[in-house]
């Protein structure tokens, strides 16, 4: 489903934000991608979205070669592949059901059709009823819930979260978590990049710990922090 091959990232001045990176993320999986600040987490978030060129190496997404793949066809991507991030990016001017939506009419679907899709996608992400408030009548938990919404609402094969928790207190994140986890739980791929422990110990599911841009350790239910021997 995605693959990174000796992926390597130099940002102009000279950064090695990664470093010959190899990774195999089947179908279905639940992957965390933890590390200090600066340990090129956002930088792998990125280069899924081909927001940035790589430097060296491959990357497959949902089957394509993305480092070959023209400029026009980035959007394809981009369709097959739903973000989160943790400032939400809602769009302000527009209510909880228009940020929704938006995602549906850009791939031109019909009206008929983005009416119930929003209806049912706010009800899973437990938002019913809220449709027409703005995103500044919501607090942090509740938008985040907008922008899972949003970027699930045309059942993406994968979603990219970048530090989804990250302006959330601890219960309002284990509700994020929960919503995520259901998600994974229909199938979809999730790669999460977070520094926040409790979360990734309490979810038990796979690490990929980076530090200056390496892949230190990847274990199939793995703790925040390394066992102690
Ligand atoms: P993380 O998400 O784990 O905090 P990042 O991937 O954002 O790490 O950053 C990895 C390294 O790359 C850091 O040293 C950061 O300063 C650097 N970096 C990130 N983005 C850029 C950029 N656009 N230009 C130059 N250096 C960058
Ligand atoms: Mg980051």
């Amino acid at each position: 489903m995605i693959r990174l091959e000796n992926v390597t990232k130099v940002y102009e001045g000279g950064i090695i934000a990664a470093n010959n990176v190899t990774l195999d993320i089947q179908k279905g999986e639940f992957v965390f991608l933890v590390g200090e600040s600066g340990s090129g987490k956002s930088t792998i978030i990125r280069l899924l979205l081909r927001d940035e060129p790589v430097t060296r190496g491959k990357v497959w997404v949902a089957g394509k070669d993305i480092t070959t793949l023209p400029k026009w066809k980035i959007p394809f991507l981009r369709r097959s592949v739903g973000t989160v991030f943790q400032d939400y990016k809602l769009l302000p001017n527009r209510t909880v059901g228009e940020n929704v939506a938006f995602a549906l009419e850009v791939l031109g679907r019909p009206r008929s059709v983005i009416g119930p899709q929003v209806e049912q996608v706010l009800d899973l992400v437990g938002l019913s009823g809220m449709e027409s408030r703005y995103p500044r009548q919501l607090s942090g938990g509740e938008q985040q819930r907008v922008s899972v919404a949003r970027a699930f609402v045309n059942r993406p094969p994968i979603m990219l979260c970048d530090e989804p928790t990250g302006n959330l207190d601890p219960k309002t994140s284990v509700g994020i978590m929960k919503l995520l986890d259901r998600i994974n739980r229909t199938g979809t791929t999730i790669i999460m990049a977070t520094h926040d422990h409790a979360i990734v110990d309490a979810m038990q599911r796979r690490v990929v710990a980076l530090d200056n841009g390496r892949v230190v350790r990847d274990e199939p239910r793995g703790r925040y922090e390394e066992e102690e021997e």
